[in-house]
């Protein structure tokens, strides 16, 4: 943890300024062992291995516990070198390009092993604080460490540790797998500054009456529930037809047969991944099997929740034919 990070922290408990009571141990600047302290409630948080802890997981309900778990396992065991992963970040995030982050505060909302932190980090943010309530935030701490512009914090999205001093949050594939994916999207705006502004990618409902209802009740009985690695063995075979159909299929009549193409099955979505690697395909495959906790959410719905922000010029985008990105002014 940067001491610099103390200026942006809040109580998650009562809101009132967090202090450094006393650290243990440094490595470098980096506070690596150390107890903070609320000044108004004196509840103490404390640092352990570089990360400030305002969560711990056997504290938290069941079902969060679990997808944290999940995710924490999986963020440790995919690797995240990938050049097409800026792009796909950026479509996630649509209409917001790169240079919309330079000099920004920024807090992301799930930030699994730091990869969209790195990201925003290196186009020129001036702090960015990814938090995540998994055992992934260890992979994330030692990714980021080195770069003196992001802080990663162990934290429920639904309790920010956070006072409202952020000029952009985002969130991309996290708030649909919590238990009340509106509230946790409130919550993350709530830390936004009036001016300030906010993405989402959610999944869609639309078009994805597929998975709705022959996926889920797999995830939901059956891969939720079976230990990690096997698993990670088992997805290996949907993600052999996944591959084999998007890369043999759906990639070349995409190219040469588009009117053909666009009849097919979630074309848009198949034809997207075409471009992507196995690896980053069983991932995919993955992530979809593994959720205890899963939300489609209808543009109907989506658009609810920016209302209830307040959030202005606000824009929803309909992505690859099967989720939604938002983007608002606060
Ligand atoms: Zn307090």
């Amino acid at each position: 943890m940067k001491e610099k990070l103390l200026d942006l922290l809040a109580c998650p408990s009562c809101g009132g300024d967090i202090l450094l009571a006393y650290a243990s141990k440094y490595l470098d600047k980096e506070i690596i062992e150390a107890v903070l302290t609320c000044r108004k409630c004196d509840r103490e948080y404390k640092v352990e291995r570089g990360i400030p802890r305002f969560a711990a997981l056997d504290k938290i309900e069941q079902d969060k516990a679990e997808t944290a778990e999940n995710f924490g396992w999986q963020w440790t065991h995919f690797t995240q070198e990938n050049k097409l992963y800026a792009q796909q970040f950026l479509g996630w995030l649509q209409p917001v390009k790169k240079e919309f982050f330079k000099d920004k505060i920024v807090l992301e909302g799930g930030c699994g092993k730091g990869r969209h932190t790195t990201l925003a980090a290196n186009w020129g943010a001036k702090e960015v604080v990814g938090i995540d309530l998994s055992a992934a935030v260890e992979t994330a701490f030692q990714a980021t460490k080195d770069l003196p512009n992001v802080h990663i914090v162990q934290a429920d999205i639904f309790k920010l540790p956070f006072k409202r001093a952020f000029d952009y949050a985002f969130s991309v594939g996290v708030l649909h797998h919590t238990p009340d994916p509106k509230k946790a999207f409130l919550s993350l705006a709530s830390k936004v500054k009036k001016g300030g502004a906010i993405s989402a990618w959610v999944y869609g409902e639309e078009n994805n009456d597929w998975i709705i209802n022959l996926v889920n009740p797999i995830r939901k009985g059956f891969t939720s529930k079976i230990n990690q690695p096997t698993l990670y063995q088992l997805s290996k075979l949907p993600t052999l037809g996944v591959f084999l159909a998007s890369k043999l299929i759906y990639k070349p009549l995409n190219k040469t047969a588009k009117p053909l193409a666009k009849r097919l099955f979630y074309n848009d979505y198949l034809n997207h991944i075409g471009d992507f690697n196995w690896r980053e395909q069983h991932n995919i495959v993955f992530d979809h099997l593994v959720a205890p906790t899963a939300f489609y959410i209808s543009r109907e719905e989506f658009e609810k929740w920016w209302q209830e922000t307040g959030a202005k010029d606000v824009e929803i985008i309909w992505h690859n034919q099967n989720s939604w990105c938002g983007f608002g002014r606060i």
